[in-house]
């Protein structure tokens, strides 16, 4: 089976379980506050990428991230052949 990862980084990802509100996207105290705004809030429901920390809806399938790569590494190529000429 393939491996689900980030499609940012292609790493590792946890749930948003303890993460950020969704509002401000900043940390939430115990009573479910918003640090940023003070409202109430609730973690917004995501991925969390472990390496960068970007929020994401839907994790990849290993081979999607590797197809992802070749695709911008081939339009990296051809957008520098474009520039020669
Ligand atoms: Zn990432
Ligand atoms: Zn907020």
């Amino acid at each position: 089976m393939a491996d689900l990862i980030s499609p940012c980084c292609g790493d590792e990802y946890t749930d948003n379980e303890n993460g950020v509100s969704y509002c401000c996207e900043a940390i939430i105290s115990e009573e479910g506050i918003c640090y940023e705004c003070k409202e109430h809030s609730e973690p917004e429901i995501a991925l969390v990428c472990m390496k960068c920390g970007e929020l994401f809806d839907e994790a990849i399938e290993d081979y999607e991230y590797a197809e992802q790569q070749h695709d911008s590494y081939l339009e990296d190529r051809m957008d520098a052949e474009r520039d020669e000429k």
